[in-house]
């Protein structure tokens, strides 16, 4: 395995920003903070300094790099293609090997790079579910009955499952002849938080044929890790996951998580050999069912009386990487849906992994102008591509008084698709 790239690795791509501003426009933390440490060209001189010895592991230079999403917005944007955040995340790499890992980032990468202990604290969690939680209305949610480290007490969570969802399905679910093999990588998210998203990915695939392996062994894909800065956690459980993953001959692996696909699909590749084999076979669901017809078998549900106007999300990890198109052709083509866009679809929701735990102020900000996109589009359902998305835009709904539903694609997929699949 190739190790994930050092900070000085970055030389070239650091020389390579031109100063030119055209960042500042797109980075969602600049437009709400309105400060030049926040945006993308402050962030990369302050790397080229640091690489540079002019300056050291100072207080200024911590909080910068602390006050990025790596949502990957300015990269998208930029027209010399500058990584912004992978230097970020390179400097943090760089910053946690020096400095050793915050208090938080320890705590974090202990439970990530130990699933039983993780499955342990979800179903600990799950079982004092009523002592801890307090429900909000129209089920939008729970909110911590006490304060806790780390979270606020006004931040909306999603119910732990009573079950993970892994543990609830066989590792194998047989299609029909004749049709593909993938493997479900499901995430944390949808594994211990939102197992109806799982749930509603198995109906999707039996109702095309496919084969589903769900293997038992997988982890988080390490996305939180890059974001803490453990560069031997990230690469400890890619290594894990290509054992669990590759374990059985599948034709891809899909995920119906933003944040795990670019994990596996990108940070994956960058580990190069086997490695970025499995980042070529990895596809977004919606990527993989627009590729297998659904979009025209869903042509033949029957018409719905009733329509529910919907709006789309795109999370970051999928729109900086150009998966816009797929998500929205699913969307369009159910029978129940008609469809809205809404405006700055793109804009981040303000989430960014451990970010909205440092920076929970600014994330709720970023979060508000994306609620007020909601409601502005008259939508009553947002659907989106990521569990995380989805728990970022119900705190910031319920901030922004909105009653508007908030779900993955797949639980209106699910709302359609026959329980049996077609012969
Ligand atoms: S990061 Fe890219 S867009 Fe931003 S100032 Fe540098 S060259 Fe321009
Ligand atoms: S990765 Fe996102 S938050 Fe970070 S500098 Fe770029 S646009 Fe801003």
């Amino acid at each position: 395995m190739k190790k994930l790239k050092k900070l000085q690795e970055y030389r070239e791509e650091i020389e390579q920003c031109v100063k030119c501003g055209a960042c500042r426009a797109h980075c969602p933390v600049f437009g709400a903070e309105k400060h030049e440490g926040r945006v993308a060209r402050g962030k990369v001189a302050l790397a080229g300094a640091l690489l540079d010895g002019e300056i050291d592991l100072e207080k200024k230079l911590l909080e910068d790099m602390s006050q990025c999403l790596l949502c990957g917005s300015c990269y998208a944007q930029c027209p010399n293609k500058v990584p912004t955040e992978e230097i970020v995340a390179a400097v943090r790499r760089e910053i946690a090997a020096k400095k050793g890992l915050s208090t938080f980032g320890k705590g974090l990468t202990s439970v990530l790079k130990n699933p039983s202990l993780m499955n342990t604290l979800a179903k600990t969690g799950g079982v004092l579910s009523s002592l801890l939680f307090k429900k909000l209305p129209a089920d939008s949610g729970l909110r911590l009955r006490f304060p806790a480290p780390f979270i606020s007490g006004d931040r909306t969570l999603p119910p732990i499952a009573a079950k993970p969802f892994r543990e609830q399905h066989p590792e194998v679910i047989e299609g029909q002849p004749g049709r593909p093999t993938v493997a479900f990588f499901t995430g944390c998210g949808i594994n211990y938080m939102y197992p109806a998203i799982g749930e509603a990915l198995l109906r999707a695939l039996k109702f095309i044929g496919v084969t589903v392996i769900i293997p038992a062994e997988q982890g988080c894909c390490g996305l939180p890790a890059v974001s803490a800065g453990s560069g031997d956690v990230v690469e400890a459980l890619a290594a894990r996951n290509l054992k669990a993953l590759t374990a059985r001959p599948v034709d891809f692996v899909v995920t119906a998580c933003a944040s795990c696909n670019a994990g596996l699909g990108k940070i994956y590749a960058d580990l190069e050999g086997e490695y970025a084999d499995l980042a070529e076979r990895t596809k977004d669901i919606f990527v993989f069912l627009v590729e297998q017809g659904l979009p025209e078998r869903l042509a033949v549900l029957p018409a719905s009386a009733e329509k529910v106007r919907v709006t789309y999300h795109d999370p970051c990890h999928l729109r900086t990487r150009g998966i816009t198109r797929e998500p929205r052709a699913i969307l369009k083509a159910l029978p129940q849906v008609e469809y809205v866009e809404m405006e700055a679809a793109g804009s981040c929701c303000g989430l960014g992994g451990t970010y909205s735990v440092y920076h929970y102020e600014t994330s709720k900000k970023i979060g508000a102008k994306k609620a007020g996109h909601i409601s502005a589009s008259g939508a009553d359902t947002v659907a989106t591509d990521c569990p995380g998305c989805i728990m970022q835009l119900q705190d910031s709904l319920n901030h922004a008084g909105e009653d508007v539903r908030v779900c993955h694609i797949l639980d209106l997929l699910m709302d359609v698709l026959p329980e049996e699949a077609p012969a």
